[in-house]
């Protein structure tokens, strides 16, 4: 409920007339930046509730991870480019059967945090293959500030966050990897991950 005190201060403060003319652009900044913060957070948490309660409801059909990792990409294109990011996708088309919107989600939230904590100008490189057990693989690696081993099985709890203050800056809800969590779950997939702080981190899906 942080966005929300900050919201309703911000606007009492207006209201009660102290706030100068020219503060007031920053102002309405903050309450509009924290409402958006309160957005995703409500529809990662509307999301979460339906994969508890729902997830025996969505439909199954042939994916192509492969597809989707690309229109990932896309999406996170400009995102990307903000921050001089180059990402990569490399490997083959795989096909699975699982939950095209949530395959994408999962996908899209790696990507996004690859980007998130990563360095400027760093790399982020998308891999979709074919183990040699025959299992799809989903693998994202970022050349950004890593997780230190202690977190690494922390952060796929709802709302862990490694370092609060700069999850904030990134507009980060805690709540992205919990969704990949279930998401795993549901589609049977093991998740990986190798890191080292300062270095970068790789996560990867097998699903
Ligand atoms: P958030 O919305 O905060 O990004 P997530 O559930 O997606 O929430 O991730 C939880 C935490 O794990 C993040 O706040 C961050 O501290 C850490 N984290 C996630 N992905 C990465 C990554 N690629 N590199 C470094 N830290 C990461």
């Amino acid at each position: 409920k942080t966005p929300l005190h900050s919201i309703s201060g911000c606007a009492e403060l207006m209201l009660s007339g102290i706030v100068k003319e020219e503060d007031k652009p920053r102002f309405l900044k903050q309450i509009y930046d924290e409402a958006q913060h309160m957005v995703s957070l409500i529809e990662n948490i509307i999301k979460i509730s339906r994969l508890d309660e729902e997830a025996d409801a969505l439909p199954v059909d042939k994916v192509d991870l492969y597809e989707i990792a690309q229109t990932v990409i896309e999406q996170l294109g400009n995102k990307a480019a903000s921050r001089g990011i180059v990402m990569d996708l490399s490997g083959t088309h795989v096909t699975i059967k699982g939950v095209k919107t949530l395959l994408y989600e999962m996908i899209y939230n790696l990507c996004d945090n690859a980007i998130k904590y990563n360095r400027r100008d760093g790399e982020v490189e998308v891999t979709v293959s074919r183990g040699r057990n025959g299992r799809a693989v989903v693998s994202v690696a970022d050349t950004g500030i890593g997780i230190a081993k202690e977190d690494q099985e922390r952060i796929f709890e709802r709302f862990y966050r490694v370092d609060k203050s700069h999850s904030r800056e990134t507009g980060g809800t805690g709540l992205g990897l919990s969704i990949v969590k279930h998401g795993a779950i549901l589609h049977d997939a093991k998740i990986k991950i190798e890191s080292t702080l300062g270095t970068g981190t790789k996560i990867i899906l097998e699903f």
